[in-house]
């Protein structure tokens, strides 16, 4: 089946917005074996958008459209997708009956209300997030018709939750899952050559993708209903935990941060933070995790030496000695954090983010990351990776870091010390 991505919006042609819509289209569609062949970019112009539309309906099989579906004049992609396909405009109740609900005590202008009017017999798809539902349909020339929303948090849910599962009802009356096999600390080229054998297969597939000096690797099988396919993933999941060990630090979680979290509540551990060039990263990261509070103290930006000094017990000589960028100083600021805290874990991060500020032997990208347990203090040292990608890749990875040390202490795996980053092999 060949796709068509049509994204309609003048603020898409002037630049001044992204068209984020048309690649998290793009990237759901080739999991499940729909081939995107065309993406073009419309005004608001209902002239050259039927244009597009007619284009796209003579020579491709499915045709999605985002943008264009509110209550303003220019949103105009409803009333010609729908003539263009040769379909009617009918009110839809329930769509309705969400509009009004949503404007309860305000004003339910008529342009609002048209929000309710999709082509006769189509599919609705109800809108989690803001007003305008989206649908989907089959063309009077039988081509599969599907409209979303143009706001990303309203495109998102819906395509998930309704637009996919209609086009592989619609293709073959299937289902599909997908789970998502976290990575940190190897690359994306050699997770790939670790699992080529797994990416040839068609069902499940398995397919890699680099992200935030990370990578992930995504399973997704099709069977007639979705436990069947579910059943089809979990042993190439397995598979995969098994073949990239402890590198691996979840299946089907968010994120690093989010792991850690659930790590430390599992084993009722808790933690706190001194930073210094992360400027409160892995603070701010740990506590966008809902119920961080359980495991997380206190988080210090310690950028001033006096402070360090002061708030942490650095001692000045040892400032002086070694610099404020020192294994000695990440170490200390790790021990004193964890005891003005009383917490179980305390992480120390100092280092050079760039872009000034560098020398031959400390340039910029060197960063020190300490963690203490009361016990034991491990350090690693992040040098001469990313340092030329910028002050916030440097301090991103840095904290990425620092979450992994976490989470191979509370597991006990080792290679805490072992500098970790998103390369062709390492860790090793
Ligand atoms: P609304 O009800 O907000 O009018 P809509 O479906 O009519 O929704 P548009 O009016 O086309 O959508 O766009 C609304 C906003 O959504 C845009 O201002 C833009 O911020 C965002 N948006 C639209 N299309 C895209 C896109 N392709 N990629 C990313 N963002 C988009």
């Amino acid at each position: 089946m060949n796709a068509e991505i049509i994204s309609v919006g003048t603020e898409l042609l002037l630049g001044h917005t992204v068209n984020t819509d048309a690649s998290f289209v793009a990237r759901e569609l080739a999991p499940v074996g729909i081939n995107l062949l065309f993406a073009c970019t419309v005004g608001d112009n209902p002239g050259r958008l039927k244009d597009a539309v007619e284009t796209a309906l003579k020579r491709s099989d499915i045709v999605i459209t985002t943008g264009g579906l509110g209550p303003t004049g220019d949103d105009l992609t409803k009333e010609t997708v729908a003539a263009c396909a040769g379909k009617k405009l009918v009110m839809d109740k329930a769509s309705m009956d969400h509009i009004e609900e949503y404007f309860k005590g305000r004003l339910l202008s008529p342009t609002q209300k048209k929000q309710a009017m999709l082509p006769e017999g189509c599919t609705v798809f109800p809108n989690s997030v803001g007003t305008a539902p989206g649908c989907g349909f089959r063309s009077e020339n039988g081509k599969l018709v599907v409209m979303l929303p143009g706001p990303p948090s309203e495109l998102i849910p819906m395509l998930k939750n309704h637009a996919i599962p209609f086009l592989l009802k619609a293709i073959n009356g299937g289902a599909i899952v997908s789970r998502i096999v976290r990575v940190f600390g190897l690359g994306e080229g050699y997770v790939a050559e670790q699992i080529a054998d797994l990416c040839e297969k068609s069902n499940p597939t398995c397919a890699t993708y680099a992200k935030d000096a990370e990578m992930f690797v995504r399973v997704t099988a099709r069977a007639e209903n979705e436990e069947k396919a579910a059943e089809l993933c979990e042993p190439v999941v397995e598979d995969l935990k098994q073949r990239l060990g402890e590198f691996c630090y979840g299946v089907d979680v968010d994120s690093l941060e989010e792991a850690v979290v659930h790590l430390l509540a599992e084993k009722h551990l808790t933690l706190a933070t001194a930073e210094s060039c992360t400027g409160g990263l892995v603070a701010k990261r740990i506590t966008d995790i809902p119920g961080s509070s359980e495991v997380f103290h206190m988080g210090a930006v310690t950028y001033a030496n006096e402070i360090k000094t002061k708030l942490l017990g650095v001692p000045e000589d040892v400032l002086a000695k070694y610099g404020a960028v020192s294994p000695q100083v990440a170490r200390l600021m790790a021990q004193g954090v964890r005891n003005v805290s009383g917490s179980d874990l305390g992480i120390g991060i100092t280092g050079i983010a760039g872009p000034g500020g560098g020398t031959p032997e400390k340039p910029v990208g060197l960063v020190y990351l300490a963690l203490s347990d009361g016990k034991d203090v491990w350090v690693r040292e992040m040098r001469n990776i990313g340092c030329n990608k910028g002050r916030g890749y440097i301090r991103f990875l840095a904290a990425s870091n620092a979450l992994d040390m976490v989470r191979r202490r509370v597991l006990n795996l080792g290679g805490i010390e072992n500098a970790a980053y998103s390369r062709e092999k390492s860790g090793k």
